[in-house]
């Protein structure tokens, strides 16, 4: 892409320009492990500038007063542009972030899909909630105003899609922002600002500072004339955004990590098609996008009595699942990110091994692909609670197998993790289904499903998951600021003090 080669990917008040210092940084495709883009590497001062733009647009500028019409009108016509630019910037996502071509284009499919759903939502929404103020003297209305400068922090598995979980609710509100993408994988987040530049959006409103997180993160978090800060990453990197934010007592919302339980009830597997899809679901859960997912089913929780046969299953099917390039015909699979994603899921299985559990498939790097950053699928048997795979977030192909007996017993397995991102219970009992999903302390629960989300539905975590809401109502809610306006139609003094 021209723009990249330019290395001009920091967007401040309507112009690209270089880092101020001058710094650039190589784009890898971890499939080969080879540079393929430079990027501007941008500092504090970059997203001081960038910050500046935003407040000014924001102060002065027309979008936060445009009509919501007009709001709504603006996304849908960024939806359009991302449907034209759909082969394009799949292939892109899929280069940079080392997922299949198909997956790249799903991605585009479904940050398409949020830009619209959030333009029907402002644009269906009444103007403001009248309250009965228990006298006809009293006109009382609740109204959504936007919050202010957002700053929009993503990260590196689903560039585009977080960056658009984000985006597209803040403009609908009306804000302005600055969102930096992650440092490894910026290139489809810089694509979309000329895209919402192509829709019409004014200058000022929408900035991008390509970066690291320990300074362009950092600053944006700190920023006291950031409004919000909107982060989607790991524990260790939210926990110092939420301590940087504090001083400035800005509105925080944090999407983390995950350590995602799949229960699976014996008498879900009862028949061939049930033990099938299972299984099936099982991998789809763990494996797609090589476990580089928030909601990714690494801990597999499984009835006993059914535990050799489905693990033997899932390790056979899991042993052929094809690993390589991306955009490659027949691909199933592409690499982890980077080399040190790599050496993480290394580390633990390493540790898992060495505390005992037993592996039943993958475990080691492939043969025959090269420099690619690429790790077998992994299923590690006879875990238990105290390991660390279990409890730490591995973000890599690698499913841990635990066993249980009865209900209470999966239960609380399934609850037995600092997060509490998403969870799925597999059961042909349609009451056992009800009562499992009901104990579940996670932000989704799937029944006899794993992966959907719908932009409709809020998405977001329990506990160290994180805290607020992307998606949904709730997900715009997250950008808006409510205002109380009370008005005395027939004023008259109060005479609390007698004087
Ligand atoms: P990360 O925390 O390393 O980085 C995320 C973003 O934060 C990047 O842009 C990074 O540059 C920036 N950053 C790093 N340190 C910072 C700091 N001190 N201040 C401000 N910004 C900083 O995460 P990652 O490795 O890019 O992504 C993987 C993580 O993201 C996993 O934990 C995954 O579960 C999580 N994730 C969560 C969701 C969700 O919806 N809950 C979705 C996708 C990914």
């Amino acid at each position: 892409m021209a723009r990249q080669q330019e290395r001009r990917t920091i967007h401040v008040d309507g112009e690209w320009r270089e880092a101020i210092s001058g710094a650039t940084r190589d784009i890898i495709d971890p499939a080969v492990a080879r540079p393929f883009a430079v990027v501007a590497e941008g500092d504090e001062k970059d997203t001081d500038l960038a910050v500046e733009a935003a407040r000014r647009a924001f102060d002065e500028g027309d979008w936060p007063r445009t009509p919501v019409a007009e709001r709504a009108a603006l996304l849908r016509r960024v939806a359009d542009l991302l449907v034209r630019d759909r082969e394009e910037l799949g292939a892109l996502e899929s280069r940079d972030a080392g997922k299949t071509l198909e997956e790249g284009r799903v991605d585009i499919d479904c940050v398409a899909d949020a830009f619209r759903y959030f333009a029907d939502l402002v644009a269906a929404e009444a103007p403001g909630r009248v309250v009965d103020a228990g006298s006809p003297d009293i006109h009382s209305v609740v109204v959504h105003e936007p919050v202010g400068v957002c700053a929009l922090i993503t990260p590196w598995n689903y560039p585009l899609l977080q960056a658009s979980w984000k985006v597209a609710p803040a403009l609908a509100a009306g804000n302005t922002f600055v969102v930096k993408p992650s440092e490894i994988t910026p290139l489809t987040t810089v694509a979309l600002i000329d895209l919402l530049a192509e829709a019409g959006l004014p200058s000022g409103v929408a900035n991008i500072v390509t970066g690291p997180g320990h300074s362009v993160g950092a600053r944006l978090a700190e920023h006291p004339d950031v409004d919000l800060v909107s982060f989607t990453g790991g524990l260790v990197s939210g926990t110092k955004v939420a301590q940087a934010a504090a001083p400035s007592v800005k509105k925080v919302a944090l999407e983390l990590g995950g350590k995602n339980p799949n229960v699976v009830f014996a008498d879900a597997c009862t028949t061939d098609e049930g033990f099938d899809t299972a299984v099936d679901q099982a991998l789809n859960a763990a494996f797609i996008h090589s476990g580089q997912v928030c909601s990714a089913g690494a801990r597999l929780i499984v009835e006993e009595s059914l535990r050799d046969r489905f693990v033997a299953e899932l390790a056979r099917r899991a042993a052929k699942i094809r690993l390589g390039r991306g955009t490659d015909e027949g691909v199933e699979c592409g690499p982890l990110v980077s080399a040190q994603q790599r050496a993480k899921v290394e580390a633990y299985v390493a540790s898992a091994l060495e505390e005992g559990a037993i592996l039943r498939t993958g475990g080691k790097r492939p043969e025959g692909l090269g420099a690619g950053y690429f790790y077998e699928p992994t299923v590690l048997d006879a875990c238990h609670r105290e390991m660390r795979v279990v409890r730490e977030e591995v973000f890599g192909p690698v499913l841990t197998v635990e066993t249980f007996r009865t209900e209470d017993e999966a239960v609380a397995l399934a609850n037995d993790t600092e997060y509490g991102l998403a969870g799925a219970v597999w059961t042909a009992d349609a009451g056992r289904a009800r009562r499992v999903a009901g104990r579940l302390r996670h932000g989704t629960v799937w029944i006899n499903d794993f992966h959907p989300y719908l932009p409709q539905a809020e998405w977001g975590g329990f506990g160290k998951s994180g805290v607020g809401r992307e998606l949904g109502p709730a997900g715009l809610a997250e950008y808006r600021e409510s205002k109380h306006v009370y008005q005395n139609l027939a004023p008259k003094p109060v005479r609390w003090f007698a004087g």
